[in-house]
């Protein structure tokens, strides 16, 4: 059998990791498939809406992938992964990879989420051993996960942002696939927000960043800056031809719906959209909040290439401020 590719996209939340992922289910043979580690919960059991806008359970392409996926039991599943991957047992995940075991221990659900992305290739790729599924679950443990499962080829994606702008971000109210879901919006103070952002952006590094052949690491400003140029070394990195790239524009997209489930409601729009910076957290974080982020991640913040000071407004923030588009504001 034919490894599948999968490219994750590794990292912490409110990165932009959505508008990447949907620019990449642009090219052809890439399949966006979204956040995979939600699809049991948010996907299967409470049927959210899949990136084409059908509820999941109606969209063709899902019903056929869904179908190949012996019994299960979803509920089991989705509980399972999540106490398997909580924050309070990386110390002892990182342990196990440092000595070169499996980092996250096997379980017999392993079976399930092995067949979910054969069954994905199967269905959404162009060929055996073809293409690539794009999943941008982002968490740092389920990438390693996925990449102890046989007959998954991991390339990781690393995509940083400038905290600041994260912690700016999870401040902003925003509903999650388009309902009022206070439930599931968490708003964590900026000091919560930087630690996160520092302790998932360090487990990626450490779990990937000793392995330049599976593992690329860019920032999203620079996507923004150059989307075109950066779109092409993600596919020169996973092995693949980039063919026709949806750019009409320097800094527009071209978007056709994708099937990607759960994440951020960006991920529905479609059409020729802008790609500009939103640099909203440049004037809106507080200097006591923007003191006490740089304070935390000070040295990861120069491993990555931003500035301790506050950057001045320059004219890509002028444009974003003046005519507010939603794109400019992709985060997830
Ligand atoms: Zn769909």
């Amino acid at each position: 059998m034919n490894p599948v590719r999968v490219l994750y996209l590794a990292g912490s939340g409110r990165s932009g990791s959505t508008l990447v992922t949907t620019v990449l289910g642009q090219l052809p043979g890439f399949f966006a498939a979204g956040e995979l580690r939600y699809l049991w919960r948010r996907g299967i059991l409470e049927n959210r809406p899949c990136g084409c806008g059908l509820p999941l359970a109606e969209c063709a392409l899902w019903t056929r992938i869904r179908a190949d996926l012996p019994e299960h039991d979803p509920t089991g599943i989705a509980g399972r992964l999540v106490e398997r991957l909580r924050l309070r047992r990386l110390p002892a995940l990182l342990r196990r990879h440092r000595r070169g075991r499996p980092p996250v221990p096997g379980h017999p659900d392993d079976t399930h989420l092995a067949r979910l992305y054969a069954s994905i290739a199967e269905h959404a790729l162009p060929g055996p051993g073809e293409g690539v599924v794009v999943d941008s679950s982002k968490l740092p443990p389920y990438g390693a996960l996925l990449g102890g499962l046989p007959d998954i080829e991991l390339y990781v994606l690393h995509v940083v942002r400038d905290p600041r702008a994260t912690a700016f971000s999870w401040r902003r109210r925003r509903p999650l696939d388009g309902g009022a879901d206070d439930r599931l919006m968490s708003r964590p103070p900026v000091w919560k927000a930087a630690l996160l952002w520092l302790v998932w952006n360090t487990a990626t590094v450490r779990l990937w960043g000793a392995r330049p052949e599976r593992y690329l690491r860019i920032r999203y400003e620079d996507f923004v800056d150059d989307p075109a140029g950066t779109t092409a070394r993600i596919t020169g990195f996973v092995g693949a031809t980039p063919g026709d790239l949806p750019f009409p524009t320097p800094d527009t997209v071209r978007l056709a719906p994708t099937h990607s489930v759960a994440g951020n409601p960006s991920r529905h729009r479609t059409g020729v959209v802008e790609v500009v910076a939103d640099t909203e957290w440049v004037t809106g974080l507080g200097a006591r909040g923007y003191a006490v982020v740089t304070a935390l991640t000070w040295s990861t913040l120069r491993r990555f290439g931003y500035p301790l000071r506050r950057p001045a407004v320059g004219p890509a923030s002028t444009k974003a401020t003046v005519s507010p588009s939603p794109v400019a504001r992709q985060e997830g």
